[in-house]
Parts: C-alpha cells; structure tokens; sequence
C-alpha cells in the first residue's frame, strides 16, 4: 500500500458515519477491497483516506424482515453462494454469486462493493433489479433509501454521498417458478461481464406468462430493466419462433439505449443469445 495512505476501522457504524462527516471528501469506502485495491495500485485513488467497513455488524446478515429480505452490504459473494435463505428467495442472485471470479475474491468481495463501484459490468445489479431491491444509505442526516435502478447516473457514476454508507438491501422475495441469472465474459472463468441477464417468471397452466422481470447488464451504460420484451410476452406462451421476436425486439431496446457502435456487430446477435439461453427451460413447443 502507497505511503501517504491512512487507514481506519471503525467498530460501529455510528462511528463511521461520524467520521465520514468530517472526512468524507477525502475518504474511500473500502469492504473486500477488490477494486480499491485495483485502483490505488494502478495509482488512480484519488481519495485516500481509506475507511473499512467490512467488519461492522450493522452491514452483516442475510434475513427475511416481513415481507422483505434484507441482505447486509458486506455480505460477501460466497455468503450470498452459500445462503440457503437465498436459495430459496433470491436464486438468480445466488447464481450470479456462484460465476462470480474465483473462490478467493468471492471470499472478500461484497454485494456493497459491487454495486457502490457503479460498474455497468457489476454482476450483483440484473438479479437486483429484477427482485426489485432498495438500496439503504446511512449518512450524517439519517437514512435513505434508493431503487437499485437510479442508483447508477452513468457508468462509474452514483448517487451516494460522500458522507454516506450503503447499509443494505431490501429484497423482493422471489414469487416465481422460474428465475436465472446468466452472463458471457471473454471466457469461461475469471471474466468480467461482457453481457449478462436475470430473469424471472411465472406461466398459467398452459404455459401463457402471467409475470416476466428482465434485466439486462454490462452492455448498457446502466444496467436496465427490459419493460417492452416484458409487455410484449406477457400472457403469451413462450414458443420458439415468439422467443426470436422477442429477441429481436430485445436488442432493438439495447441498441435505442447505446446507439450503433462498432461492437454491436457482437453484441446484437450475442443479446439475442443470450435471452434464448437464459428462456429455454420454460419455452413451450405445442
Ligand atoms: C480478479 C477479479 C475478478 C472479478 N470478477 C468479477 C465478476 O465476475 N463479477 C463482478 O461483478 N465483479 C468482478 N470483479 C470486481 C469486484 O470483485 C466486485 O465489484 C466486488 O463486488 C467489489 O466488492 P468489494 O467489497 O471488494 O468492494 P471494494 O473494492 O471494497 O469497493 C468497491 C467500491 O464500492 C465502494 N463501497 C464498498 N462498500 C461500500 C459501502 N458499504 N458503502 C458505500 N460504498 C461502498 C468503495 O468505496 C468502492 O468505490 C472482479 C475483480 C477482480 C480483481
């Protein structure tokens, strides 16, 4: 670590939110450190007053409250893996968790950092945004609360303040036959997302969609949520040649979102594979 860093870790997160309140302007939020580490090594911190928050108790557990399933900020990828909680309640997430880098960083990266990094490629966000999740800051002013869709203004950019930690996040509780994380990378293990989706549905008795929730990630600048595709197979059966339409339509919305560049030469045949792949086991072929 560079000479003229601090660190500090505070052991409540009252403390913390205190010293952010003096400090924050300087201050980087650090859990796993898998991309801080990243970036002070490539010498572009800039804030390098380092506050580690990965052991305050506040941030920790994976619980049903009510209705809602609230997973701490700095629960790691290999919690969220081994959760059976979440296996139960939340699987695209658990999928996700489980193609996350290798065992070492899923042992230190967290669901906090993940999504506080703002990368468009954050593996976390398609699953969250289809569980429809809040994200919950704790600041010197208080609380808040955020849809995890606004939460990204751009890509590496957020809407958390400098005085602020993200806490937590509040779940929807899968209600759902059928939920999927899938994602493709430059190859098998060990990539960051080049694209990756999260879905969730349910079919009547005769296979029609009464519910769909499609998120897409990594390939916009932030990850969206696809209301058009859902809108137009709701309370359709998924059959094969309805499934390329709606593929079809998919990377249409993709493309409206980044405009024609020169990947999507790739990527408009890829999008369109990799929503076949993640609906194949419902598809219906009567
Ligand atoms: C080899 C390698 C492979 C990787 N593979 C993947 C992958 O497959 N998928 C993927 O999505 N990512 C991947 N990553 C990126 C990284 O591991 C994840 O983004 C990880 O979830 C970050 O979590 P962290 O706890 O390490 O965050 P940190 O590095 O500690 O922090 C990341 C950012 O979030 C902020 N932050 C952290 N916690 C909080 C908090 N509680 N409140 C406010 N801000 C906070 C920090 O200030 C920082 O800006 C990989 C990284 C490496 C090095």
């Amino acid at each position: 670590m560079n000479r003229d860093c601090t660190y500090h870790r505070p052991s409540t997160l009252a403390e913390a939110v205190d010293y952010l309140a003096t400090k924050g302007g300087e201050t980087t939020i650090i859990a796993g450190g898998t991309d801080v580490m990243v970036d002070l090594r490539a010498g572009k911190l800039e804030r390098r007053n380092l506050l580690d928050v990965s052991r305050l108790d506040e941030l920790r557990g994976i619980r049903l409250e009510g209705e809602k399933l609230v997973v701490g900020a700095a629960v790691t990828l290999a919690e969220i893996h081994r959760s059976p909680l979440l296996a139960n309640h939340a699987p695209a997430l658990q999928k996700c968790a489980r193609n996350f880098a290798s065992a070492q960083i899923r042992n230190k990266a967290t669901i906090g950092g993940n999504v506080g990094h703002c990368s468009p490629c954050g593996d976390t966000i398609p699953p969250l945004v289809i569980h429809q999740a809040e994200m919950v800051c704790t600041g010197s002013s208080g609380q808040r609360r955020l849809p995890i869709t606004e939460v990204a203004t751009g890509a590496y950019r957020c809407q958390i303040a400098r005085d602020e930690i993200i806490t937590a996040f509040v779940l929807e509780p899968v209600g759902a036959d059928f939920a999927d994380f899938q994602k493709i990378g430059r190859r098998q293990a060990l990539a960051i997302s080049r694209m990756s989706m999260a879905a969730m549905l349910n079919q009547d008795q005769e296979g029609r969609i009464t519910m769909l929730r499609l998120a897409l990630g990594a390939c916009t600048p932030t990850p969206c949520r696809l209301r058009l595709v859902e809108e137009f197979l709701l309370g359709k059966k998924p059959q094969p040649a309805l499934l390329m339409q709606a593929g079809e339509l998919l990377a249409e919305q993709m493309i409206a979102i980044t405009g024609r560049r020169s990947s999507i030469i790739y990527k408009e045949p890829a999008v369109q594979g990799l929503f076949r792949r993640i609906l194949s086991p419902v598809a219906c072929h009567d």
